[in-house]
């Protein structure tokens, strides 16, 4: 059973075609710079005898119609499926499901209105979103389409965690609150923990660090989301590559007066110039580590905060959650920088977060245990693979109908 896998962003486009059985990629490819002159595929196929071929298809894309017609031509020319009768199902990664996606939903006009409804809260990413879907579902209309939304997992979370201290017209008429991102991601690693520790999901109290260019965590308690670090939009919570994660609220206020900024300069400065790349100068963690070697004093500080504020949310967690069986480290920064993860876990001995140093610097590709033998708290580094989540839970709704 075939299931491709589509993630539209405004300017550029990822997909993965799976072999549901076998657990295989059969394709997958990434086209970046739509709308632009020099637009840029790359098409990566599964050969006989699992070889991985790869292809770049350089033009300039002036739509995401095209950039949909030059990925249907890269799979044809690849030979990987006959036609595309052969999926069973698309599934289309959606950022923003609101109140009102709690579930992957099988696309009709009531779902697309649903994520048309809940755009002012993804302004950037739902309507890229929704013109994947229209586009694909008019190249494959006899194939079931479905949504997995990025919020869906931290639907969970209750109310005393999920409102912001506003007054209470801003939630009912504006949907004010915490809705939280990267669900896909934190279910995916928890359930990969699970497995791992040879325990139900439903059994354990977890937090998971996901650590890429975004950032986040969350504290899952038996299986369901009770809080997360993202919050109304991906700005709230952790530092990340550009964006500032938690600062006092008033300092935009403090800003427009002091500096004349416009609130869309202000927008652009907390999720685009800062973060590690405000602190440093960089924002991919290699350099700055390479930076931070060499003696660059800001990268040293950049990675200094970066770790206080992961540090001060896994405290909030433990609490959050009272027992804590695991911690788990996934994405870019997460799966490998062992120096990252050294660095928050250092001196948390006495919340029962004990690292093996050694094991923290050696690991497998699936899933790693890095603490110590005696640690009451389990660590572990998960690979995360939010498309390989995304497939198994288009494949759950088309098969239970
Ligand atoms: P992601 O968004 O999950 O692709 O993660 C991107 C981040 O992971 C960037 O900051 C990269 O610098 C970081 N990253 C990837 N590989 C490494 C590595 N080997 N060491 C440190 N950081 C890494």
């Amino acid at each position: 059973m075939k299931i491709l896998v589509i993630n539209c962003g405004s300017s550029s486009i990822k997909y993965e075609l799976f072999n549901m059985e076998e657990h295989t990629v059969l394709t997958s490819g990434v086209l970046e710079r739509i709308g632009e002159s020099n637009s840029k595929l790359k098409h990566k196929w599964r050969t006989v005898g699992s070889r991985l071929d790869e292809k770049i298809y350089e033009q300039k894309i002036k739509d995401h119609q095209q950039a949909f017609d030059l990925i249907h031509r890269a799979m044809r020319e690849s030979k990987v499926m006959k036609d595309l009768s052969e999926l069973a199902a698309v599934g289309h990664r959606v950022v923003h499901g609101g109140e009102a996606f709690k579930q992957p939903a099988l696309i009709d006009d009531t779902v697309l209105e649903g994520v048309r409804k809940v755009t002012p809260l993804a302004p950037l990413h739902n309507p890229a979103n929704l013109t994947g879907i229209e586009i694909a579902m008019k190249i494959m209309p006899n194939i079931p389409h479905v949504a997995v939304f990025d919020t869906a997992f931290h639907q969970t979370i209750p109310e005393y965690a999920f409102r912001y201290a506003l007054p209470e017209d801003l939630y009912q008429s504006h949907g004010v609150r915490r809705y939280g991102f990267h669900g896909t991601s934190h279910y995916y690693v928890a359930k990969q923990a699970a497995h791992h520790l040879n325990e139900s999901l439903h059994s354990l109290n977890l937090i998971t660090l996901h650590l890429g260019n975004g950032a986040s965590a969350a504290a899952i308690r038996q299986g369901e989301c009770m809080d997360t670090s993202m919050g109304l939009t991906p700005l709230e919570g952790l530092i990340m590559g550009t964006r500032s994660g938690d600062i006092d609220p008033a300092i935009p206020f403090y800003l427009a007066k002091q500096t004349h900024l416009s609130f869309a300069d202000i927008d652009n400065l907390l999720n685009k110039q800062s973060g590690l790349k405000g602190i440093c100068g960089y924002n991919d963690m290699r350099e700055i580590h390479l930076q931070a070697q060499n003696g660059n004093s800001s990268a040293q500080l950049a990675i200094e905060m970066y770790c206080y504020r992961i540090k001060k949310y896994l405290g909030a967690y433990c609490a959050v959650l009272g027992r804590v069986d695991a911690i788990v480290f996934t994405a870019g920064i997460g799966e490998n920088a062992d120096f990252i993860r050294e660095k928050v876990c250092d001196g948390l001995d006495g919340l029962g977060i004990c690292l093996d140093t050694e094991k923290n610097q050696w690991l497998g590709s699936d899933c790693t245990d890095i603490s110590t033998a005696g640690s009451p708290v389990k660590i572990l580094v998960v690979p995360t693979d939010e498309e390989w989540e995304i497939a198994q839970q288009t494949l759950s709704l088309v098969v239970s109908g």
